[in-house]
């Protein structure tokens, strides 16, 4: 969405309305200078002088965040907002409908306001929920910073960006900076687009690892930020695996639609964890051990590759529902089965390709989704496509309290064995011709070139699909996405040779997780997970549990007559495989506490994939890198 690039004209309806509404601001520019010196308090402060014409003007801040699908704009954080032009101060005042919009009465002959603004970043870390400074690092977000005229095309507000940083910190951005002094950085003018879709980091601790070999183009840079110096211990060996996913990618699409592209990657457990995708960046939080612990990098593998993955699938092609043309025009994020699913399912494999995870670990964490999703008992009335148009509402609901039976964001892991379904189906489709190689490169490839946005439908999505393999794409992916069901699609990992299956043997990631995050998944036997406290998060519907009539909230004081511990329940689980007796569980509920005879005998059950005699391991063609 840079100027020039009108793929928006796709859309009459929102043509006409902005032939009619655009207020514009040609040869006129936005100045932004951010002070960011507070930050290790949480506070940023921003000064804007804002071209304006005499009358009233109407400002607004931006609501509807890219990649946060929703109306997640850190309006609460929003404080210290004064007024001023022609040195006077001028009375502002919130419309009182629509809370991200402002109002000032400007004077005849002024030209420029000024408004100065605060931003509070305790909760604000790209919609991730946690803060975004802390003692040693940031992360910027413009869009926490800014007020543009309402009615705009961010297309065509332009800014001009700077920045004065804590003494001494280091910063990485994909914005071009037009001039460096000390902690002083002034940037290139952009459009409002392009401001939102460059986050700044910078922190105490920095590293910038170049990851374009010599001769090759554009240019990959790592901006690395960290808690500790120790942090940022990158290995030779860690290097060239993500030297080597660039290349994957690469050969996986054939096309980059980015001028240089930047990993900004901040390993910190103090300030909020998330990915947000960009069209020449990431804004990556991972745990601030993960290049020291085996277990915390096997479990953020992913997070890089699904980030970067992005730039093609998300920014360059894009639902046509999420290809607004501001900030404060709602979203449909119906299609987020191909945006999020897609992704997950080309950042998972990425991962495997470019040698982050093994082949084994692939395995294990496909398991794990596809346990995850056969349990969620809420697929019999909820069809997967309600979780992604109800993007808005279920990101505010991650708290784990009958997940299985109310759903959360599955469009992510279900779309990922939806994609998996479709690769295997292809290639059995082709005789190992064709593959979803060849949509990915045919759909979000095309031309390298500066970013742009190239919106699509579900019948685009389909007549790709098409012209790689001729099948009833339209009827298959309407089944799986619009259809109520009572298992997972696990179609995909079946076609592939293998088959999920269940024994005493822990999973890698389920377990890695358990120990790191400290809580005890026995989702899959007696049917319930608990925190470390012993509280259930969560119990599946109809599982021997829930037949006891145990449910979330409540909290586990014994098991047996002793004091609950994950150890002596994992005995319980596997002593009752001997007995007729039930698992006696004591259970506090409020003030109230009883027991809970649990009639289970089956033992541990942790979900593996196993590869089926006889039929041909397209899971593991899949899983071939493709770069050389
Ligand atoms: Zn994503």
């Amino acid at each position: 969405m840079r100027p020039g690039t009108s793929d928006w004209f796709h859309r009459p309806l929102l043509l006409f309305f902005f032939l009619f509404l655009t207020v514009r601001f040609e040869g006129q520019s936005v100045r932004l200078h951010v002070d960011l010196t507070d930050a290790p308090r949480n506070l940023y402060h921003a000064r804007l002088e804002i071209p304006v014409q005499a009358g009233d003007v109407a400002l607004v801040f931006p609501k509807w965040i890219p990649g946060n699908h929703r109306p997640s704009g850190p309006i609460g954080g929003l404080t210290g907002i004064r007024m001023e032009a022609a040195g006077r101060t001028l009375r502002w005042r919130r419309d009182p409908l629509e809370m991200y919009e402002f109002h000032v009465s400007v004077a005849r002959g002024v030209t420029t306001l000024e408004v100065s603004l605060d931003a509070i970043t305790t909760l604000d870390s790209a919609g991730g929920g946690g803060p975004a400074a802390s003692s040693n690092l940031l992360d910027l977000n413009w869009n926490a910073v800014v007020l543009y005229p309402k009615g705009s095309h961010s297309d065509e507000v332009t800014f001009v960006p700077s920045v004065t940083l804590p003494a001494g910190w280091k910063f990485g951005t994909a914005l071009p900076v037009a001039h460096a002094q000390g902690d002083e950085v002034e940037f290139a003018p952009v459009s409002l687009t392009t401001l939102v879709d460059s986050p700044l980091i910078a922190g105490l601790h920095y590293r910038k690892i170049e990851l374009t070999k010599p001769g090759e183009g554009p240019l990959h840079v790592m901006d690395v930020i960290a808690d500790a110096e120790t942090d940022l211990a990158f290995k030779p060996e860690e290097i060239s695996v993500y030297q080597k996913l660039v290349a994957e990618t690469g050969a996986l699409f054939g096309a980059r639609h980015y001028r240089d592209y930047h990993f900004l990657y901040t390993l910190s457990d103090q300030v909020g964890g998330h990915g947000l995708e960009h069209h020449e960046s990431n804004d990556s939080v991972s745990f601030e051990r993960t290049l020291l612990d085996p277990d915390l990098h096997m479990l953020s593998a992913s997070l890089l590759p699904h980030e970067f993955v992005h730039s093609w699938n998300g920014k360059y092609r894009r639902p046509a529902g999420l290809a607004t043309p501001n900030f404060q025009e709602p979203m449909i994020g119906d299609l987020l089965w191909v945006y999020e699913g897609l992704t997950d399912y080309l950042g998972d494999l990425l991962a495997e390709r470019s040698g982050l995870i093994s082949g084994d670990q692939y395995r294990e964490s496909l398991a794990a989704t596809a346990a995850m999703l056969d349990h969620r008992t809420g697929r019999t009335w909820r069809p997967l496509e309600d979780t992604a148009t109800s993007v808005q509402t279920l990101r505010m609901l991650l708290s784990p309290e009958w997940t299985n039976w109310r759903r959360s964001l599955d469009y992510y892991p279900e779309g990922e064995l939806i994609w998996l379904e479709v690769d295997a189906l292809i290639r059995q489709q082709t005789h190992g011709q064709h593959s979803l190689n060849d949509f990915c490169r045919r759909f979000e490839g095309g031309e390298s070139g500066q970013p742009k946005v190239v919106p699509y439908t579900f019948e685009d999505v389909v007549h790709t699909l098409n012209e790689v393999a001729p099948y009833d794409w339209s009827t298959l992916l309407t089944e799986r996405v619009k259809a109520t069901s009572t298992h997972a699609p696990l179609g995909g990992i079946e076609r592939g040779g293998w088959k999920l299956v269940y024994n005493d043997k822990p999973n890698a990631f389920d377990e890695a997780a358990e120990k790191r995050f400290k809580f005890a998944d026995f989702s899959y036997s007696i049917g319930f997970s608990l925190d470390k406290e012993g509280k259930f998060s969560d119990v599946i519907v109809g599982s021997p549990a829930f037949q006891a009539g145990l449910g979330p909230g409540m909290k586990l004081l014994a098991v047996n007559g002793r004091k609950w511990t994950p150890e002596v329940l994992h005995a319980a689980v596997k002593g009752a495989q001997a007995t007729n007796l039930p698992i006696e569980l004591l259970v506090e509920n409020a003030q109230f506490i009883r027991s809970y005879p649990v009639a289970y005998h089956d033992g541990e059950k942790n979900p593996h994939l196993e590869r089926v005699a006889g039929k041909p391991d397209i899971l593991g063609e899949i899983s071939k890198p493709l770069s050389k």
